[in-house]
C-alpha cells in the first residue's frame, strides 16, 4: 500500500508537506493552547513533523496515520530525534476511515481532506474520534486571488474553480456545517516557496542518481515546468490554511 510515487520522489526532503514553515506549525501548536498529555489524532500524517514537535515542545500524546511508506518511516526516525518516542506512534496505513480507539482532545487532516470526500466527509470522520468540546483541525486550500479562467485552477492543482472557495466563504461554510472557528493560521507566499521550490533541488538530485529510471522522464518534465508554473500560479491564486473548529 502506498501513494503515488511522484509524491515519494518529489517530497521525500520535505518534513513539512504543506506550505507550513516549521515556525507557522509552532504558532499553530501555540495558538491552540494545547494542555500537556492532550491526545492528537492526525490522519495523513505525512512525515509526523506537526506530532513530533507539538510532543516536544506542548507535552501532547498522538497517534498518526499515513499511506507513504516513506513518510510513515521518517516521522518514526524524526520522533526518535526528537526523543518523543514514547509519547507518539505513527501507522502506516490508509487513513480513510479511521476512528481512534481512544478519543481525543485534538483531531487533525492537515492538507488531505479528499480522505473523507471533502472537507465536510472529513469533519465528520475526525468527529467520531473527538472528545467532548474537542477541537477539529483542518487543513486546506483557498484561492487567494479568483482564477479568471478553468485553465487557471488546473495549474493550480485544482480540477476546477469550484473546487476552492475564498477565505471568506470557507469561513463561513464550517458555520453552515454546525462549526464555530475558533483560530487559524494561514500559509504565505514564503511558505509556498519552501513548500514548492524545495522539490526541485530534490528531482534534480533525484534524476542525478537515477537517470535509467522509468520515471525520469516524468520527474525531467516536471522539473522543467515547475518554477514558471509556481511563480506564475499557485504562488499569486492559492492560499492556504489551518482551521481550528468547535462544534456550537
Ligand atoms: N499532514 C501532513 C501531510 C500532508 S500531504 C503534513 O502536513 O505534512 C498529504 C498526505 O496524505 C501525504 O503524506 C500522503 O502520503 C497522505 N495520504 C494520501 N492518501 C492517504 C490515505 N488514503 N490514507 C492515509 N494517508 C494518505
Amino acid at each position: 500500500m502506498d501513494i503515488p510515487r511522484i509524491f515519494n520522489i518529489t517530497e521525500s526532503a520535505h518534513r513539512i508537506h504543506n506550505p507550513f514553515t516549521p515556525e507557522k506549525l509552532a504558532t499553530l501548536g501555540s495558538v491552540l493552547r494545547l494542555e500537556p498529555g492532550t491526545r492528537v489524532l492526525d490522519l495523513c500524517s505525512g512525515s509526523g513533523e506537526m506530532l513530533c514537535t507539538w510532543a516536544r515542545d506542548y507535552g501532547i500524546t498522538g497517534v498518526g496515520i499515513d499511506m507513504s511508506q516513506l513518510f510513515s518511516k521518517q516521522a518514526k526516525i524524526r520522533a526518535e530525534e526528537l526523543g518523543v518516542a514514547d509519547r507518539v506512534e505513527f501507522i502506516h496505513g490508509d487513513a480513510t476511515g479511521y476512528v481512534a480507539d481512544e478519543k481525543c482532545g485534538v483531531a487533525a487532516c492537515v492538507g488531505a481532506t479528499w480522505i473523507g470526500g471533502g472537507v465536510a466527509g472529513a469533519i465528520e470522520l475526525l468527529t467520531k474520534s473527538l472528545s467532548a468540546n474537542g477541537v477539529i483541525l483542518i487543513g486546506e486550500p483557498y484561492w487567494r486571488q479568483l482564477p479568471p479562467t478553468e485553465d487557471v485552477a488546473r495549474e493550480c492543482f485544482a480540477n476546477s474553480i469550484s473546487d476552492f472557495l475564498m477565505l471568506p466563504e470557507i469561513l463561513a461554510s464550517f458555520g453552515e456545517l454546525g462549526y464555530d472557528v475558533v483560530e487559524m493560521v494561514l500559509a504565505d507566499q514564503e511558505g509556498w516557496d519552501r513548500y514548492e521550490a524545495a522539490k526541485w533541488l530534490t528531482m534534480r538530485r533525484w534524476l542525478e542518481a537515477n537517470p535509467e529510471d522509468d520515471f525520469a522522464k516524468e520527474v525531467r518534465a516536471q522539473l522543467t515546468m515547475a518554477p514558471k508554473r509556481h511563480a506564475a500560479y499557485t504562488r499569486e491564486y492559492l492560499g492556504w490554511g489551518v482551521f481550528a473548529l468547535m462544534a456550537r
